[in-house]
């Protein structure tokens, strides 16, 4: 294969893997976009919704509960009598946590700061503590009446608890803070089914930036800010925020929701791993380039052969006589001399002219002497043997190499191709002179054709139409 060749190849084979690679890493870029879009745009604010509508539901049961027991007008008349008796409180509380079934049921009176719990007991709040402080939140001026607090208390056995603390407000003076508890763990079954049902991570930031429900824990024990920390003040801040986050190269795909019947933000998340799919369609798309690129260079290995031979049978026919011409001829005349040289094998060369071919031309015009060039050459072909090489050594000159031939051969077939040409009734008639030389050892290329050229000129001076042989 020629050096532009290879180079032709290699041109073709790099731009046919770079195309189908950029193609390919093109088409599995803008897949994997519109998919990463796709969860981000579509399907997380989708999940969220109905999340959040099917919470909202579940959940207005308390916060209604809540809401009624700080309307209520028996509690109103309680918290403004200061004589009241405790026991009807009590058996208030225990009745309304029997009716919702609930974890628990309280109030809390601003004035004396006394904690009711639904059982019987009571105790005070120390409001510089650290433990009242979901008291002070409660009761804190906001545009609810009230909030909603996930705690741990020693009054509820330390279970996990969703309280709705609602504010008791008579002619705009505070009287207090009454509500329900509802165990966290109910609400945990039903985020568990949110999950499983749309196999997203599905959790909450409550209104102290507090992570519930995150990896499973009931427990408050991360924040907002420290899970995700550069989009904490903005998931706050909105009302929907969709964000994602990487993390031991993992894509983290996160849309929150503001539920303002909670006062929470609702979170749902999706991984976003490199789609097997995606990569598997990667590596068939590569794989079929490189096949297409083997198919493409065989195809052109192929046309650059056919062309090839083509392109070097032009170059290497003489056109008008169909034979070898002398760019051709002189390789074969080397290497048979040099099979000569070598194997002592006899050799032997012709050359042929037409006599007096000027007067054809003049006589009948050129394009008859080009049909008796033509003709002549034929006329060689029929009469050398298979093995013989015929080249148009130029103009009405021909010689004709014989491997393994000896001179009487050569002179034999002149004689024929003489005899040949007296016979033929032609359109010209024409004669030939022929030189004939058998190489000899240690002779060189030049020598051996100026002894068939030297043989050639006795015979056009001997009288033309005759073969003579070299000495
Ligand atoms: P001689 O017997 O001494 O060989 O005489 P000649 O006329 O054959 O030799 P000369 O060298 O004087 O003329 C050769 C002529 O051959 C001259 C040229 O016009 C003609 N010739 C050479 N090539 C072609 C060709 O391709 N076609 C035609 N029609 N004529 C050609
Ligand atoms: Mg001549
Ligand atoms: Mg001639």
């Amino acid at each position: 294969m020629t050096h532009a060749r290879r180079r032709c190849n290699l041109i073709l084979t790099l731009l046919l893997l770079a195309g189908f690679t950029f193609t390919s890493w093109f088409s599995f870029y803008m897949a994997h976009n519109s998919l990463s879009e796709g969860i981000v745009d579509d399907a997380l604010p989708l999940t969220s919704h109905l999340i959040s509508t099917d919470l909202q539901k579940q959940l207005q049961a308390p916060i209604y509960v809540a809401q009624s027991m700080a309307q209520n007008h028996f509690i109103h008349l309680w918290l403004n009598d200061s004589d009241a008796s405790d026991d009807q409180l009590f058996i208030f509380l225990d009745k309304t946590k029997q009716l919702f079934q609930s974890q628990t049921s309280f109030l809390v009176d601003h004035k004396t700061l006394t904690y009711y719990h639904y059982d019987g007991r009571t105790h005070k709040l120390d409001l510089n503590s650290q433990e009242t402080l979901w008291y002070q939140q409660a009761i804190a001026p906001s545009h609810r009446d009230y909030l909603l607090n996930v705690d741990v208390t020693p009054q509820d056995n330390f279970t996990a608890i969703v309280y709705v603390n609602h504010k008791i407000v008579l002619n705009d003076e505070l009287l207090g803070v009454a509500g329900v508890g509802i165990q966290l763990y109910d609400l945990q079954t039903l985020i568990n089914q949110y999950q499983a049902q749309y196999h997203r991570k599905v959790y909450f930031s409550d209104h102290q930036g507090r992570l519930l429900f995150y990896n499973q824990s009931l427990l408050p024990n991360r924040t907002l800010k420290s899970e995700f920390d550069s989009h904490h003040s903005a998931i706050a801040k909105q009302e929907n925020y969709k964000f994602s986050v990487k993390q031991n190269g993992v894509q983290r795909l996160i849309n929150s929701r503001y539920i303002p019947e909670l006062g929470w933000h609702l979170l749902v998340e999706q991984e976003f791993t490199t789609q097997t799919t995606l990569t598997d369609a990667l590596i068939a798309n590569l794989l079929l380039g490189v096949v297409i690129t083997l198919c493409i260079l065989a195809i052109a290995q192929l046309t650059f052969n056919q062309y090839q031979s083509r392109l070097e049978a032009i170059a290497l026919t003489d056109k008008l006589c169909n034979v070898l011409n002398r760019q051709a001829f002189e390789p074969q005349l080397q290497k048979h001399i040099y099979r000569a040289k070598l194997g002592r094998v006899p050799l032997s060369l012709l050359l042929l002219d037409i006599d007096h071919f000027k007067q054809v031309n003049d006589q009948h015009g050129h394009l008859v002497g080009d049909r008796v060039l033509k003709h002549f050459a034929q006329l060689c072909q029929s009469v050398a043997h298979n093995s013989d090489i015929i080249c148009r050594w130029g103009g009405e000159e021909f010689m004709i190499l014989m491997p393994n031939s000896y001179l009487n051969h050569a002179q034999q077939l002149s004689e024929k191709l003489r005899e040949k040409l007296a016979a033929c009734k032609c359109e010209v008639a024409i004669t030939i002179s022929v030189g004939v030389a058998q190489y000899q050892p240690q002779e060189s290329e030049d020598e051996f054709i100026k002894r068939a050229d030297d043989a050639l000129y006795r015979a056009k001076n001997q009288g033309r139409d005759r073969v003579e042989l070299a000495a």
